[in-house]
């Protein structure tokens, strides 16, 4: 682009107007005292309406006069808010937290459990060494509790405690470099510490700086979305240095010169360039088989999928999906690739007993994009039926293995399970714990991630596993919790 310059009148001051790539002072990029004032002002409103418009049950005003006591505890819960936004979407959230909530309702009651590592860890941290109460201080809090970064002790300790300390979520990086027009690499050092000195700067001496951080987040989620940002409704657009910029408004101050941004490529001015986007490194392509394994008592009872919790740690450490066989070759049919895993999964169903395998059916694909990997999922559907005893109401029994784990085979099968495998009981350990059959109105109310709920999507648009309506009766024996929910 080109240095152009135009000269117009702007509030009544002569100011010069330059393009957004011409030389420019850092002070572009900097939030100044009274900028902040007019932000918070703008927000304040904005988040309070916004905040009755979509309510979470994590969200509460922040009350100054709650005792110690109380912030600590809404300290616990958008800790647990945060970690759980972290994997998923909001409205797979909002029934997952109420259910944690109700089994953990205070930290101590997850601390004395052992369900979930990757917040257990730290709940028994916090008993042990700070008396059960998050501490409300951002940078004790980042630095001795595992798992709590700067952005989450930032939205802990301004939500919960009061303390102006910023938040940088990717929401907020976008939302602040639009703000700033800056046009640098995203990832870089310089970048990022300008964007966190502008989101300290608009929390500073905030009344309640908590209010302010989620309506960053808010504004950054739903209004300065990355597409298509709705500028002319945006409650801080007469401080978005990108809108002025694609309005021709921006003025140009030669002072201290920025050494940050980049020359934006020529075209049109538009909001969107920022932030400034880095070309992307190609990503390996991958073919996973995922096993959606449904069994019905009888036809006329309703599904239940087998789901199987991810490990602790890795991609997508913690959340539930259907069980895969991963980067499978195409020489083999995908139905052919899942009936291995069954057999892993069900030993008996090769035997003369009642439980049998129905159907396997193939029913599409979905893409799914990761940073490191681009995913086709070929969804193939199971259907069981049968019973492994007497109690035909109860789903079969899952025999836990390396199979939940996708384990890369050395070749892209996995093997058949041998005889003495069959036969042999496994210990009963940990494993069990992560693995579930699901009634099929619940599995959408799973912590699922977002390539599982496109599977899921794919399965329900083809009308379910058995294509046939169900009854909604539900077996006589207790299964998981999410069996309870439904009654
Ligand atoms: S004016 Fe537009 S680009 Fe600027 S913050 Fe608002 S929505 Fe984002």
């Amino acid at each position: 682009m080109t240095s152009k310059r135009t000269r117009i009148i702007v509030d009544s001051d002569e100011e010069e107007v330059g393009s957004i790539s011409s030389p420019h002072s850092r002070r572009r990029h900097i939030i100044s005292n009274s900028t902040a004032i007019t932000l918070q002002r703008a927000l304040n409103p904005w988040f309070h309406v916004a905040h009755d418009a979509r309510s979470m049950p994590w969200r509460k005003r922040y009350d100054p006069a709650l005792s110690a006591v109380q912030k600590a505890q809404r300290a616990y819960e958008v800790w647990v808010s945060e970690i759980m936004l972290q994997q998923t979407r909001v409205d797979t959230v909002i029934p997952y937290y109420n259910r944690w909530m109700q089994t953990f309702p205070t930290i101590k009651d997850l601390a004395g459990s052992n369900i979930e590592q990757r917040l257990l860890e730290g709940a028994q941290l916090v008993v042990d060494k700070f008396d059960g109460k998050l501490p409300d201080d951002a940078t004790v809090l980042q630095a001795s509790v595992p798992g709590i970064g700067r952005y989450s002790a930032g939205a802990i300790c301004s939500i919960a405690y009061g303390k102006c300390v910023p938040v940088l979520d990717g929401n907020v990086h976008r939302l602040l470099s639009r703000v700033l027009a800056l046009y640098a690499n995203p990832k870089a050092k310089a970048t990022t510490n300008l964007l966190w000195d502008a989101a300290q700067a608009i929390v500073d001496d905030a009344e309640d700086p908590g209010a302010i951080n989620q309506a960053l987040i808010e504004l950054g989620s739903t209004v300065c979305t990355p597409r298509e940002p709705k500028c002319a409704g945006c409650p801080i657009n007469t401080h978005c240095n990108a809108y002025k910029w694609k309005l021709n408004k921006l003025s140009t101050d030669m002072e201290d010169l920025c050494n940050v941004c980049e020359p934006i490529p020529p075209g049109p001015p538009d909001v969107t360039l920022f932030p400034m986007k880095v070309e992307k490194k190609a990503v390996p392509e991958e073919t996973d088989v995922v096993c959606v394994v449904s069994w019905q008592a009888t036809p006329h009872l309703a599904q239940h999928y087998l789901l199987r919790k991810r490990p602790a740690t890795g991609l997508l450490a913690g959340l539930w999906d259907f069980p895969v066989v991963p980067n499978v070759s195409s020489s083999t049919s995908f139905e052919e690739h899942a009936r291995p895993l069954v057999r892993l999964a069900f030993p008996s169903v090769d035997d003369e007993g009642t439980l049998q395998i129905k159907n396997v059916t193939s029913i599409g694909s979905v893409l799914h994009v990761f940073s490191h990997v681009k995913k086709t999922f070929q969804v193939v559907c199971i259907q069981l039926c049968g019973a492994q005893n007497d109690d035909s109401d109860m789903p079969p029994q899952v025999t836990p293995g390396e199979w939940m784990d996708d384990l890369q085979q050395s070749t892209d099968v996995p093997k058949r399970p041998t005889k003495k495998q069959k036969t042999e009981k496994k210990p009963k350990d940990e494993d069990e714990d992560r693995l579930k059959w699901v009634l099929e109105a619940n599995v959408g109310q799973e912590n699922l991630g977002t390539g599982t709920m496109k599977v899921w999507s794919l399965v329900t648009s083809k009308g379910g596993a058995s294509k046939k309506p169900r009854a909604t009766r539900k077996p006589k024996a207790k299964l998981t919790d999410d069996d309870e929910d439904d009654e």
